[in-house]
């Protein structure tokens, strides 16, 4: 978020410092991992709109870029029938008339042969879907915004803030900054650096696996789309980077950013590599490597865009509740309108802060 908040910052000609306490593309937060899922399908009409919006800011970026950055594979949705979410998915998207597909389970072999998926089956398939490859997209972000003019500072660590003046003032690894707007965009450690908000942030741990397939040329993106089981909660990718990714999208053991145990859950391996050869059962699948992230999610898994209470000119970005990444381009676009104009033309009154406080009253 923060890497594309500085890309439309520096592109709207507004000198603009990106703070990263790492190394840039690093791996202990939450946006590593060789590819996110990128979709139109959502249970509420304002994310169906978000996404819509998002793809030319994406298409945009790509054109900039040396390497392809997002891949339209399509995304296929299913369960068993009765599922009451799929339904929901589906009826949304027909509400709003957007073109989805339903395929039988024999239709989806036809389409993608590696994919067997039980009779009583329920399927949703969305073209406008597919993978972004998340490292290049960030790098790409940052890359553009300092030929934009940007600056970026990585290893230095934002110990603090002061947001009691109408200047915001960082005390940090690298000494004291004082700027004219702020944008707080913290990843899991947003109970952290925000703490005089005390919001209401679960941050889980999360784990993706990769398998390689026997013939890998049948699981590439095109041959497969992404795909995600809404049964299970289990997802997966087609053979990008080392292998088929997997994941449970289903919120991990509870945990915080300084403290996350890295180490690999092999029973959830086992299970995603069962789940994987059971809907496609020709291949064998070998496992190769498995990697640790988090999500921070708020309580209804909307964001928080808004901004600080306190102080009109801090913006806070976080609880990105596992779903962000798509987005990610324009949320760094609404984070330099509401930087630059105090508004934005988006739709973000869902992710206002007071919510919370009226949940609670
Ligand atoms: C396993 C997994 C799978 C996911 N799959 C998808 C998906 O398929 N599709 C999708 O749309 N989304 C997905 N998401 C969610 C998405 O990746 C996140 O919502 C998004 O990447 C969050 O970005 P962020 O900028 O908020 O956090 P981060 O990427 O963690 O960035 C926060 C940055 O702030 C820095 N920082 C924090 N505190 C300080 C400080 N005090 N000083 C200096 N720097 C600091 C951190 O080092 C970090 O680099 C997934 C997430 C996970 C974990």
């Amino acid at each position: 978020m923060g890497s594309a908040a500085l890309y439309h910052l520096a592109r709207r000609g507004i000198g603009a410092v990106g703070i990263e306490q790492f190394q840039l593309g690093h791996a202990l937060g939450s946006s590593h991992g060789f590819s996110r899922i990128f979709r139109d399908i959502y249970e509420h009409p304002d994310y169906i709109k978000l996404a819509e919006a998002t793809i030319p800011l994406w298409q945009e970026l790509d054109s900039l870029a040396a390497d392809q950055l997002m891949h339209f594979t399509g995304l296929l949705y299913f369960a068993r029938h009765g599922n009451q979410k799929i339904a929901q998915r589906i009826g949304v998207m027909e509400a709003l008339g957007r073109s989805i597909e339903c395929f039988t389970p024999q239709e989806v072999t036809a389409r993608y042969p590696a994919l067997h998926l039980p009779p009583d089956t329920v399927t949703c398939f969305t073209a406008r879907a597919g993978l972004l490859i998340v490292g290049r997209c960030i790098l790409e972000h940052l890359e553009q915004a300092q030929r934009a003019g940007a600056t970026v500072q990585e290893r230095v660590r934002v110990h603090r803030v002061d947001i009691s003046q109408e200047t915001p003032l960082l005390e940090t690894s690298a000494g004291q900054m004082r700027c004219d707007r702020l944008i707080i965009s913290p990843g899991p450690w947003a109970p952290e650096i925000l703490e005089d908000l005390s919001l209401p942030l679960q941050v889980t741990r999360q784990q993706e696996f990769y398998f390689r397939p026997e013939h890998r040329d049948r699981y590439k993106p095109g041959q497969l789309p992404v795909f995600g089981d809404m049964d299970t909660k289990f997802y997966g990718f087609p053979d990008y980077g080392p292998g088929v990714k997997t994941a449970d999208d289903g919120l991990g053991v509870e945990t915080s950013a300084s403290e996350v145990d890295r180490t690999l859950d092999l029973d959830k391996r086992d299970e995603l590599q069962a789940w994987l050869s059971s809907i496609m059962p020709d291949s064998g699948f070998s496992y190769v490597e498995g990697t640790t992230c988090m999500y921070t999610s708020t309580p209804d898994r909307d964001f928080i865009i808004d901004a600080h209470p306190g102080n009109a000119n801090v913006l806070v970005a976080a609880g990105f509740s596992g779903h962000g990444f798509k987005f990610s381009t324009l949320v760094g676009k609404i984070l330099a309108d509401l930087a630059a104009d105090g508004a934005t033309k988006y739709p973000v009154e869902r992710f206002r802060l007071d919510r919370f406080e009226k949940a609670q009253a």
